[in-house]
């Protein structure tokens, strides 16, 4: 008899402090994300993919094709064209296109540019079915974003 009782206090025991657990649970802050529907804010050092940056007034990029960033990379990810356009000074910018399967974000590419052109995006959800995904280009994806 005396086994019956033991069995039955430490079951309740038990149950005290798994419902307690859930309970102090229950009322502390959320720490999950209902992903994919939520998206994780990331740290403004976080490294994603490189992308380019557009000029706060007109929208299109800031990068005048010097090449400065092409030459930087060690793993040669990057390949980039530009052309003259009347009544523009320099070069306009008509291709940026970055294999981010080889590219190690090292950062040289951004550290070399000198006309704030290029960043690094906080993009962290990344998923394609063939290497061929990562071959982002980043003009038609600054493009997409704006629309
Ligand atoms: S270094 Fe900057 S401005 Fe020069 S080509 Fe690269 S992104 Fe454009
Ligand atoms: S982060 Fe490094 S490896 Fe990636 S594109 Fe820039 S220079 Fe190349």
């Amino acid at each position: 008899m005396s086994g019956y009782f033991k069995e039955l206090f430490s079951g309740t025991k038990s149950l005290a402090v798994g419902l307690g657990i859930t309970f102090r649970y229950m009322v502390k802050p959320v720490v999950t994300l209902q992903y994919p529907h939520e998206s994780l804010q990331m740290t403004p050092r976080f490294r994603g993919h490189i992308e380019l940056i557009p000029n706060e007034e007109t929208g299109e990029p800031n990068c005048v094709v010097c090449g400065m960033c092409q030459k930087a990379c060690p793993s040669n990810c990057i390949s980039l064209a530009g052309e003259k356009v009347d009544g523009v000074k320099g070069k306009v910018l008509t291709k940026y296109i970055l294999n981010f399967t080889t590219c190690s974000l090292c950062g040289m590419c951004v550290e070399s540019c000198k006309f704030n052109a290029i960043t690094f995006s906080k993009e962290y959800n990344l998923a394609g079915p063939s290497r061929e995904a990562y071959v982002f280009d980043l003009k038609k994806r600054l493009e997409d974003k704006k629309q």
